[in-house]
């Protein structure tokens, strides 16, 4: 390989189509599609050249990424670096690089891992730029609008999604760094996001609208929308989300050398668009043989909104029924969903996915709220910067190996899906014994911290520099129990 290949844009070119779950229609990618307009399905996206890739060897493919992870080029240096398995119909000049993708896997350090009994990882997906995995999304839809964009020559789209609270803030982020015929407008269930994921959008310049009830209530009226209405949904019913999101299974592959063998995945369910991207960038690479074994996926739910663990609780397939819950308040707030969209593309993509690497392959685990909470606090606890829903992979992995589910070699990978900060509230509810009692968590003291108060701002007021420093420093000491020098 020559460095040409990592500081020039690929040549391969596919030929993308959208695929209806339901009636297996196809749909031209020149329209903006969300569900099948015969059927009213979901729909993927296909590259109906992707065997052509086979022409590379996977030892050819192997070293491709790896050499171009070395790229100058801005538009393959993020999810793009997976360019041909990923959108191979966008230009360099369509693409929108934020410094998405590309986020570090952090092994567990020997205490944690100790304490789990388990090896396991965090894959910081909050090391973002709008602190989420979700940007990976908006980083493939918004270069997907710009190319439709520059196509048709529309000097208006009104960009529009209901969000958990972190949809809201990747969408208005890549908007406001597009500009021009791009607006952005985020639907958010009243008081159900964090005072974070609110400021996100609202300093991007996002028309931020509130509307009373959850998230499911507003993503009927943003499908409302989109079905009446000249209007850019991005919600993870757009495919383009979906594609984008497969890269963190790229990287994860890449970050193990390409071997996935004895490696379980554990992803949290919400809107369940993440872990079909992610059993969709597995099954991609494993069909190109860039990877000769799948990891197996475990996908997490809380008791609290958990209609993809109930339907997969039936283990006979035959059985199985789906239904949508009511659901209650949760800590893994951004995975509070009680009819996910993505349900369909779940279904299809856990079929493929047994189907290649056999039965067992494809779990999904449910966890109790006060398992979640203590499941971030532990995480970080040992040096990991885990959200609630990192909190919650975290509480997953103890689950599975309460079932049994685990062997005791495997490398439990878990998608901190954003950054701690943006959940802080929950932990100052923790800390603060203030959970309203929905939730059902009790905290524990030895989980507990707060900051402790050495001086009375009085003595502060009283004395003078040098002596407020002695007295300050002897209080300190005196806290900590410190030896004076001899
Ligand atoms: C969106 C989100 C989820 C849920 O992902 P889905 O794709 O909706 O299943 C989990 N964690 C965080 C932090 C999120 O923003
Ligand atoms: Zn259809």
């Amino acid at each position: 390989m020559t460095n040409s290949f990592y500081d020039q844009f690929p040549s391969h070119r596919g030929r993308m189509e959208y695929v209806c779950l339901g009636c297996r229609a196809r749909l031209d990618i020149d329209e903006l599609y969300y569900t099948c307009p015969q059927c009213n399905e979901v729909l993927l996206l296909e590259d109906t050249q992707f065997d052509e890739l086979r022409r590379t060897s996977p030892e050819q493919w192997r070293e491709a990424f790896d050499l171009r992870a070395a790229t100058r080029r801005s538009d393959l240096k993020g999810i793009f670096r997976f360019y041909e398995l990923t959108a191979p119909v966008l230009e360099p000049e369509d693409i929108v690089w934020l410094g998405e993708g590309n986020t570090p896997i952090i092994p567990a350090s020997s205490a944690l891992a100790g304490h789990v009994g388990q090896d396991l990882a965090f894959k910081n997906d909050g090391q973002n730029p709008s602190a989420s995995f979700k940007d990976r999304g908006m980083a493939c839809a918004f270069s997907y609008l710009k190319a439709l964009i520059r196509r048709h020559g529309w000097d208006q789209v009104l960009t529009v999604c209901a969000s958990t609270g972190d949809t809201s803030a990747a969408a208005a982020l890549y908007a406001a760094y597009v500009g021009g015929a791009i607006k952005s407008v985020v639907l958010l269930p009243q008081g159900k996001v964090t005072p974070q994921q609110l400021a996100q959008p609202l300093g991007s310049g996002a028309v931020v609208l509130e509307l009373p009830g959850v998230f499911d209530d507003c993503m009927k009226v943003v499908e409302y929308l989109a079905e009446n209405y000249r209007v850019a949904l991005l919600n993870s019913k757009n495919a383009w989300r979906i594609l984008g999101q497969e890269s963190y299974a790229f990287e994860v592959a890449q970050h193990y050398a390409w071997d996935m063998a004895d490696k379980a995945v554990f992803v949290p369910i919400g809107n369940a668009g993440n872990v079909t991207a992610i059993m969709s960038g597995f099954l991609k690479l494993h069909r190109l043989g860039i990877i000769e074994q799948l990891p197996r996926i475990f996908g997490v739910q809380s008791a609290h909104a958990d209609p993809v663990y109930k339907y997969y609780d039936e283990s006979d397939p035959a059985k199985r029924a789906y239904h949508p819950v009511t659901v209650q308040s949760s800590v893994a707030q951004a995975a509070m969903i009680g009819n996910p969209v993505s349900f369909p593309r779940v279904r299809h993509l856990a079929d493929q996915y047994e189907q290649a690497g056999g039965p067992g392959m494809f779990h999904v685990v449910q966890v109790e709220e006060q398992a979640i909470i203590e499941g971030m606090l532990l995480a970080n606890r040992h040096g990991h910067i885990a959200c609630t829903q990192g909190g919650e992979c975290l509480a997953g992995l103890l689950r599975a190996r309460e079932l049994g589910l685990m062997q005791a070699q495997e490398t439990a990978v878990l998608d901190a899906t954003a950054h701690s900060l943006k959940f802080i509230g929950f932990q100052e509810m923790y800390f603060e014994n203030s959970f309203p009692s929905e939730y059902g968590i009790t905290p524990r003291e030895e989980l507990m911290n707060a900051p402790r108060r050495v001086l009375s701002p009085d003595v502060k007021v009283r004395l003078s520099s040098r002596e407020y420093t002695l007295e300050a420093g002897r209080a300190v000491a005196e806290v900590l129990h410190l030896q004076a020098k001899l």
